[in-house]
């Protein structure tokens, strides 16, 4: 579905981020896996090896000008251009506003906010003159807010904002912005939660069961291509429902 294009995800070395730059493989793009260590990087790499002519591992400072910059530099004088942006690496906590430090709500912003805004703005030349795909991951919790850890949902809600907005601002040169709205998925955070936890978010979610990072990376692949053509400033729940 994807035909030759060239896809750069953030926070690709494990979870949404790894899934969707398989399925992108799968669906003959080439794809460009950033990750926050070489090893984690290296890690996936060796998982994708069966489509190494087709993929690139990096480890960029995400909230440095230079080291993005650099890199958005070398996919394309590696692969010639850059079609697809998604910046999906991202930091979530859940504490309580009481303990809740200053820098820890920065350290959430800089991620999941900043970093956005920084990937979005170095690629976006790359991809005026023959129009491009931005996508955000968001969040479920983008609607709800959520009752503890006030920084994620805050930044989530900001991804949104971003998300519209860019649309607006970008269509002219044909570069579609949509952000995905994820429910409770099984990445190495959840699956790590005992049962008693989890049984009752299942509980919750009317499709019965925690969505599949494949579920999010369907998502992408679908709002990546053509299929999407005419789709920008959505933000798609993909979460069963499971929304309070
Ligand atoms: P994960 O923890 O499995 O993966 C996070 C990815 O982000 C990793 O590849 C990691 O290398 C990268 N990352 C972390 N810190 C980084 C940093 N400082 N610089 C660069 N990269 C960094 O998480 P996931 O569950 O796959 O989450 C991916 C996205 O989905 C996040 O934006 C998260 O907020 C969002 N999300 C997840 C869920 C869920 O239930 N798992 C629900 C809603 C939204």
């Amino acid at each position: 579905m994807l035909n030759d294009s060239v896809a750069v995800i953030t926070g690709a070395t494990r979870g949404i981020g790894f899934a969707t730059a398989k399925l992108f493989l799968e669906n003959n793009a080439k794809v460009v896996i950033f990750g926050s260590r070489e090893e984690s990087v290296t890690k996936a790499l060796d998982k994708l090896s069966e489509y190494k002519d087709n993929v690139l591992g990096m480890y960029p400072n995400l909230n440095n000008e230079n080291e993005v910059a650099n890199a958005f530099k070398k996919v394309v004088d590696k692969f010639g251009k850059i079609d697809i942006l998604i910046n999906n690496a991202g930091i979530s906590s859940s504490t309580p506003l009481d303990n809740y430090t200053y820098e820890e709500f920065s350290k959430i912003m800089d991620l999941n906010v900043n970093a956005m805004f920084l990937c979005t703005k170095l690629v976006v030349p790359y991809m005026k003159e023959n129009g491009g795909v931005i996508l955000n991951t968001s969040s479920m919790v983008s609607i709800y807010g959520q009752s503890a850890g006030v920084g994620y949902p805050t930044s989530k809600f900001a991804v949104n904002g971003m998300t519209k907005s860019l649309a607006r601002e970008l269509g002219k040169y044909k570069i579609r912005v949509n952000a995905v709205a994820p429910g409770v998925i099984n990445t190495d955070m959840v699956s790590s939660l005992p049962k008693e936890v989890i049984a009752p978010i299942i509980a919750g979610i009317p499709l019965g069961r925690i969505g599949e990072p494949e579920d999010i990376a369907n998502a992408f692949l679908y709002l990546a291509s053509p299929m999407a053509s005419f789709v920008t400033g959505e933000i798609l729940s993909v979460d069963g429902a499971g929304r309070a």
